[in-house]
């Protein structure tokens, strides 16, 4: 025998090594007795005859053709889109937190009904409103709720017949108007001055009609109202109620909160401000904060305390009644209160001073490049103008597109609306000041670029320029086997 011979014993007939394929898992189905034969599988299923490496390389590959918050910034604007850190990862995952099952009985969920119970705390104390429910699945969920919330107490006073409208400015995210008329009001828009609400225009449009105005504050623009205290005075003035859209939570937390500023009712995206995971659908995780009027109407069931027990009540007379199977996205919330406290009360702070730090050298430095629309000091995001693009037959889009090609995110473009050709700008305080050179530097490279390399971008992704409007109109939801001669794309 000769060193080495063994290897002569390897076939290609043979199955590789780590060979998924060829295990007995398809044969046709046995008779059950009672079904009837012809529901019977009658052939083998045609697994796809692949190996563990093959497979493993697949789906690798096809998690790296996307881009998340862990592949590189992120500058999403309005979206916050901050690092999730991965000891919240931990934390979540320990078996107390992820294996409870959401009907167990209470006896045997108290720790996870206690950390309900101390993270609503928490961000009562956060946005200056005592009451405070987790159960909304988003932000969107959340702005229903609360509308809904509002709907019952104008029922219960008497007034909803009358107060039909709910005002909003016409910077504010889509999901207000879309909330606002899936709870049955009117929206209404009103045209913002310098990018922030026009408080003669706003008084002028508040009646006995009005049922609520949503704000943000900051507002999409990067800006703080300034007369929000104004503002609030004029809403309850009229009767009606002052609703605060929490995404951009993290210019102020710490410094100052809706409850102070006069608002009724908040809806938070934890997804966004406390650092649980966001984007491609969720889950997310909305909050509901309210002040005395409106709490008797929040979602059943709340966590309460008695003694040292804790206890899902449902014996709430007035609430809007329950909204999400179980009690929201309890990872997630595990996940942001295990945040909260890795930075306390002064941690807080400082997240919101530096995200502010962060919008206002972003604006500066890319402001040499791009007018600014409205006042140059801002607080978590900036907003920028691509319309000198035009000159040289581009668009914000293009350059958007391009960024994707330094293999960075895209800011949020067209929105707010009310600017032209819009960018809009927010790396939050997990980035640093390298990270936000590195970002601008991009986007100046972008705009150094040629014309006809703009509009061709991307060129290095997975996906290059796709139809928009096809996108949006004629979307493939579902997998579709389109190898063959006939490979046509159907569309509906
Ligand atoms: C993200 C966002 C919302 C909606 O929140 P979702 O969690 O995405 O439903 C509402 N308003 C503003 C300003 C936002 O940025």
């Amino acid at each position: 025998m000769t060193a080495g011979s063994g290897y002569r014993q390897a076939r290609w007939e043979e199955p590789p090594i780590w060979d998924l394929a060829r295990r007995p898992v398809a044969e046709p189905a046995p008779a059950i007795p009672g079904v009837p034969e012809r529901w019977r599988r009658q052939e083998a299923l045609r697994w796809p005859e692949l190996s563990e490496p093959v497979v493993v390389r697949h789906y690798t590959r096809l998690s790296q053709m996307n881009f998340g918050i862990d592949s590189g910034t992120y500058p999403l604007g309005s979206c916050t889109m901050k690092y999730n850190p991965k000891l919240s990862e931990v934390v979540a995952r320990r078996a107390g937190a992820a294996q409870v099952h959401p009907y167990q009985p209470e006896a045997t969920v108290q720790g996870s009904l206690e950390i309900t119970w101390r993270l609503e705390r928490a961000l009562a104390k956060i946005t200056g409103l005592p009451e405070v429910s987790l159960q909304p699945a988003a932000g969107a969920h959340g702005e229903y709720a609360a509308l809904l919330m509002v709907r019952a107490y104008f029922r219960d006073r008497g007034e909803l017949g009358r107060r039909t409208e709910v005002l909003l400015p016409d910077t504010a995210h889509g999901t207000n108007p879309a909330s606002a008329s899936m709870a049955g009001f009117a929206p209404r828009e009103i045209s913002s001055k310098d990018g922030c609400v026009h408080l003669s225009e706003l008084k002028g449009a508040l009646s006995d009609r009005t049922a609520c105005f949503m704000l943000t504050n900051p507002n999409t623009a990067g800006l703080f109202e300034s007369e929000i205290v104004e503002i609030a005075e004029a809403v309850h003035a009229a009767g009606a109620m002052l609703y605060y859209d929490g995404a951009n939570l993290n210019a102020i937390l710490g410094v100052t909160n809706p409850g102070r500023m006069g608002f009724d009712v908040a809806h938070l995206n934890l997804h966004k401000t406390f650092a649980t995971p966001h984007g491609g659908g969720g889950p997310g995780a909305g909050v509901l904060a309210s002040g005395e009027t409106l709490a008797p109407y929040l979602p059943v069931p709340r966590v309460v305390k008695t003694g040292r027990r804790f206890r899902l009540d449902y014996d709430r007379p007035k609430s809007i009644g329950k909204l999400k199977t179980a009690y929201g996205n309890f990872g997630l919330d595990v996940r942001a209160y295990a945040f909260l406290l890795a930075h306390g009360e002064e941690g807080l702070r400082r997240i919101s001073r530096r995200a502010v730090l962060n919008a206002n050298y972003l604006g500066a430095r890319l402001g040499r490049r791009l007018p600014r629309p409205f006042r140059p000091l801002v607080k978590h995001e900036c907003v920028l103008s691509g319309t000198p693009l035009r000159e040289r037959g581009v668009r914000t889009l293009d350059l958007a597109k391009r960024l994707l090609d330094e293999g960075v995110h895209a800011p949020t473009v067209y929105f707010p609306t009310i600017v032209e050709e819009s960018l809009m700008l927010e790396l939050p305080e997990t980035e640093s000041k390298r990270e936000l050179d590195e970002f601008a530097a991009a986007v100046e490279r972008a705009l150094d670029d040629t014309p006809e390399n703009l509009r061709a971008a991307p060129i290095s992704c997975a996906v290059g320029r796709i139809d928009e409007v096809r996108a949006a109109r004629a979307p493939i939801l579902s997998w579709k086997d389109l190898r063959g001669a006939a490979a046509k794309v159907e569309t509906p």
